[in-house]
């Protein structure tokens, strides 16, 4: 028998028995969880690098060293993490990872993918439906970042009546965005050769919405002098504050001006499900385009993104320049080739894990998770108003809430410093993971409530803790 150790890796037994030990593993994992002390161990950057540098040096079979990764990593099943907007993954979504990963169906052509691309078609469509998209189609890529940059660069092909894919613009493009969105709109107007001129802010009101009323007249000034606006991104909700902007505004100015509307709702597109919250999303089903992160609140595993165009003929318009337009009535596009419309070449399995989770559970689940995240979130900003010692930055809209440790007795020149100091003692404490962000310059803790098993007991802990904290520094 070939006893190399290319053979030995295809073994069929030994993956047999890694693998029951490892879900055994994961699943005390989650058992257990709550009993853990700490969420996280933190280790600074050069510590960590020196740990697995001389982990690599020793010799460990796979559970041990499977083991040690799980031991040192962020636990984000936690229910004292309350940090970054990273979803606790719907464990059934672990077990289709792995069927994933194992398959491999790249999907860049149907016949390499065909489960995963009729399943992505369905997916899409289904999540068109849930935006109001009587007719829309669209992809799924590989995070907000890129979601953002396809449907912009849509945005530009189908907007601008010319060849700027091939030809470049003698005049200068740009978008229109709130000073509060996502660093990534950014990057993706860089990306698109718009340069800084290209995207225009607009500043948020007292309530970090961006302020619709501004709309005409940047628009008007951009218009004089001699710049070309073809779209304007709207935040559902915006990361740092979780606060929605005004999309019905929006796209009523949108329409008026003829520009391409689009929603980023990496985070907060998926109120689409929860009855109780949807109306920040009014206005939503005007847009060209939405995108909505699965990873986020939608239980699925990084990364995956959502996609989704008001008009199916825009899904293939991003990568090709030829108008599409002039497809006859009953010509097809070929909608099964995936790689045609995305940036991904080989792709992962994207869409198992969203099907899998409405076949077994229904869409039900992801409408209690929504509502119940959002509810915490809404009374924990009732808790923190009822807290003499904590100010709250801003009514919340969703499960992002930002506010600040502010006793009696500290100044206000004192105030940023003392938050940033917190932050860092519960970093390195690992019982809590919380983050930060700064708005209208002033620093303010922010917490995403993403787990489901998070309760009102730990939010008002994290307040005990943070007492506690400060008053040792
Ligand atoms: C998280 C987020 C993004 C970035 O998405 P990734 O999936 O991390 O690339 C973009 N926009 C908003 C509003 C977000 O919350």
């Amino acid at each position: 028998m070939d006893r190399s150790i290319l053979h030995k890796a295809y073994d069929a037994k030994q993956f047999r028995s890694i693998g029951h030990q490892l879900i055994d593993i994961l699943a005390d994992h989650l058992a257990n969880i709550e009993e853990a002390e700490k969420c996280n161990h933190w280790a600074n950057p050069n510590e960590e690098f020196t740990f697995w540098e001389a982990f690599a040096q020793e010799e460990h079979d796979a559970i041990s060293t499977m083991k040690t990764i799980l031991d040192r990593s962020i636990h984000i099943h936690h229910p004292r993490y309350i940090g970054h907007q990273v979803v606790p993954t719907a464990p059934i979504t672990a077990l289709s990872s792995i069927l994933s990963a194992l398959l491999n169906n790249g999907m860049a052509i149907y016949e390499m993918g065909a489960v995963p691309s009729a399943m992505e078609r369905y997916a899409v469509k289904h999540m068109c439906q849930k935006i109001g998209y009587q007719d829309g189609d669209g992809v799924l890529t590989s995070g907000g970042t890129l979601g953002n940059l396809t449907a912009l660069l849509c945005a530009r092909q189908v907007m601008i009546d010319r060849d700027v894919w091939n030809e470049g613009s003698p005049n200068q493009l740009a978008i229109m965005v709130s000073e509060e969105a996502h660093y990534c709109v950014d990057r993706a107007a860089k990306i698109m050769g718009l340069g800084s001129q290209g995207v225009i802010k607009i500043p948020v009101d007292d309530e970090y919405k961006m302020k619709t009323e501004l709309l005409q007249a940047y628009y008007d000034k951009a218009t004089e002098e001699g710049i070309q606006v073809f779209a304007i991104v709207a935040s559902a909700p915006s990361t740092s504050t979780g606060i929605y902007d005004d999309l019905k505004g929006i796209a009523a100015f949108s329409q008026r001006n003829n520009l391409w509307m689009h929603v980023d709702g990496a985070h907060g597109g998926a109120a689409v499900y929860s009855d109780k919250y949807k109306h920040y999303l009014s206005g939503i089903e005007q847009a060209n385009s939405v995108i909505i992160d699965a990873h986020k609140m939608l239980l699925n595993p990084a990364l995956s993104t959502f996609v989704c165009f008001r008009d199916t003929r825009h899904s293939y318009q991003t990568f090709n320049q030829k108008a599409q337009y002039l497809w006859s009535q009953d010509e097809q596009p070929e909608w099964y080739n995936y790689g045609k419309r995305t940036f991904e070449c080989t792709k992962r399995m994207m869409s198992i894990h969203y099907y899998l989770l409405l076949q077994i559970y229904g869409e039900v689940l992801f409408s209690e998770f929504v509502t119940r995240q959002y509810e915490l979130g809404h009374k924990f900003a009732r808790l923190i108003k009822d807290s003499e010692d904590f100010e709250l930055a801003v009514e919340v809209h969703s499960n992002i809430v930002c506010f600040r440790y502010a006793p009696d007795g500290v100044s206000q020149d004192r105030l940023d410093g003392l938050n940033d100091n917190i932050r860092q003692v519960l970093l390195e404490d690992g019982v809590f993971y919380i983050v930060k962000t700064k708005l209208k310059g002033v620093t303010y803790l922010r917490v995403s409530i993403m787990n489901p098993q998070t309760t009102i007991e730990h939010l008002s802990e994290l307040l005990m803790t943070i007492r506690e904290k400060a008053a040792l520094l």
